[in-house]
């Protein structure tokens, strides 16, 4: 890996200021996905290192809380000039421990600054209130405090954008944050960190912890310093983490699993249909918890939409991210394969029909061919868990409340698409279906304008947007008597 600043790879941690190795000595192992390379070490932290982490942003929150928004902002703004300076290097260190093409890699190198972009200005915006008393001799305040020290822990499919949208707005809202990056890309993380240095962010006020994940969980968890927790991964570990925060009731922010439902109807434009699903389905090899997991086309479309969408897909190119034109990269570990591998099996066996892919790529490794299976039903196991692989399942349907019906059939709700041009169906379905964001025509809407965030088993809070510094604020209401 060629950095034109090799300083962004860092093998420490960054724990309140200070690059450190793991208190035992030991480290983990990153590689590349694609070749299989070991790529560096990062320490294997665990319960004490976290702990001094904790200390440290709590020692260092009142400094930072007491500066001004202006001068929060101003570094923050720093910080997303020195991302967005150095953006070649960070997707090139991204695609070689993540996968993803170096195409999208860029692209969330940009998404991921946005965030630290946007909410340095929210910064500036945070407001109380003046409410309407009730008594003529005292008037009622309500004022908006940070929350105090967060802990993040964030996925390895977006190793920076999963970072910025949790650390943009604790920090501009006058909070430090501890954090655990997944284990498959922490030299993200780090950069990001050696960056947040440059930038002027104040020892303690942003920590990167790496290691043991069950250990560094389970001290941010139980840690009463810790007054917020925020994660993005599997519905699963999110389960786990709620159930090791009750004990210090923390507020909670959980990104968690999806299972897209991406609806096509008869009244659809299907060519753009068939752009919008390959852009939802097989974006980083299908790896995102928005993803389109399952795609119900009406009836009268159903072979024609089938037909366009497979000739699509065969276009794909399937190789290491590093080289032009790959649009696709390797999945992140065997484990994914393996997990396509059976959704595939499961649905060939139940009658499932295969239109292109199906296996393992030629390339080897992680590699696995962009599949479409049509005649899919709800019997099989791709309609109630997500796949999170290149695998596009067609399942068919005759109305529009079928179609509702399938598409909320799920303990998910975070993303779900559809096509239509009939303006009181996109109403009415946008209205019928349970998810916290819904893509109508299009099937990218991710931005750090705008709230992203489920309902159901996929989730609380909302991340991005006016509305994602909320997470990090609590409200003061003072009464102030004797008027
Ligand atoms: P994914 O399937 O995307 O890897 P996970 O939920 O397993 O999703 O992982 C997301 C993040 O959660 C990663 O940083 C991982 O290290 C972390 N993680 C996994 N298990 C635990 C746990 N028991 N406690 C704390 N963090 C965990």
């Amino acid at each position: 890996m060629q950095l034109k600043d090799p300083t962004l790879l860092r093998q420490q941690a960054y724990v309140n200021g200070q690059w450190a190795d793991a208190d035992n000595g030991e480290s983990i192992v990153v590689t590349n996905p694609a070749t299989r390379e070991k790529l560096g070490t990062v320490p294997n932290m665990g319960t004490a290192e976290t702990r001094r982490a904790i200390e440290a942003a709590n020692a260092a929150w009142p400094a930072w809380r007491k500066k001004t928004a202006k001068e929060r902002a101003a570094v923050l703004r720093k910080w997303y000039d020195l991302i967005t300076e150095n953006a070649d290097d960070l997707a090139l260190l991204m695609t070689t421990e993540q996968g993803k093409p170096l195409a999208e890699a860029k692209g969330e190198v940009a998404f991921g600054a946005g965030f630290i972009e946007w909410f340095a200005e929210e910064a500036k915006r945070i407001a109380g209130d003046t409410l309407q008393s009730p008594w003529p001799d005292k008037r009622l305040v309500v004022t908006k405090e940070p929350i105090g020290v967060c802990a993040a822990i964030t996925p390895w499919n977006f190793p920076i954008a999963m970072i910025t949208r949790k650390a943009g707005p604790a920090l501009a809202a006058g909070c430090p944050m501890v954090l655990k990056p997944a284990e498959a890309t922490p030299f993200s993380a780090l950069a990001l960190a050696v960056l947040a240095e440059r930038a002027g962010v104040p020892p303690g006020v942003f920590s990167v912890v790496t290691g043991a994940p069950k250990e560094i969980g389970a001290e941010m968890c139980s840690n009463p310093i810790v007054r917020k927790l925020t994660f993005t991964g599997s519905t699963q570990v999110g389960r786990i983490l709620m159930q090791q925060c009750a004990p210090t009731i923390k507020k909670l922010s959980l990104e968690l699993g999806g299972n897209a439902p991406f609806i096509v109807f008869d009244d659809a434009d299907l060519d753009a249909a068939v752009e919008g699903a390959i852009a939802s389905k097989y974006r980083n090899a299908g790896q995102t918890c928005v993803c389109a997991n399952r795609i119900y086309v009406q009836d009268g479309v159903y072979e024609a939409f089938a037909a366009k969408f497979t000739a699509a897909v065969k276009q794909l190119k399937v190789g290491n991210g590093v080289e032009p034109g790959v649009t696709q990269g390797p999945l992140i570990d065997d484990k994914a394969v393996q997990k396509v591998e059976q959704h595939v099996a499961d649905a060939l066996a139940k009658g499932g029909r295969l239109l292109t892919g199906g296996h393992r790529h030629a390339l080897g490794h992680s590699f696995f061919e962009p599949t479409v299976i049509a005649d899919v039903t709800d019997q099989m196991i791709v309609a109630s868990e997500e796949t999170f692989g290149p695998l596009a399942p067609l399942f068919r349907f005759k109305t529009d409340d079928e179609a509702i019906a399938l598409a909320n059939s799920t303990e998910f709700g975070l993303a779900a698409y559809f096509y239509s041009r009939d303006i009181g169906r996109v109403w009415r379905v946008a209205e019928g279906l349970e998810s916290g964001m819904v893509g109508v025509n299009t099937g990218l809407i991710s931005t750090d304008v705008a709230p992203f965030g489920g309902v159901k088993q996929s989730g609380l809070g909302r991340e991005g947007s006016k509305y994602g510094i909320d997470d990090y604020l609590v409200i003061k209401y003072i009464c102030l008597g004797g008027i």
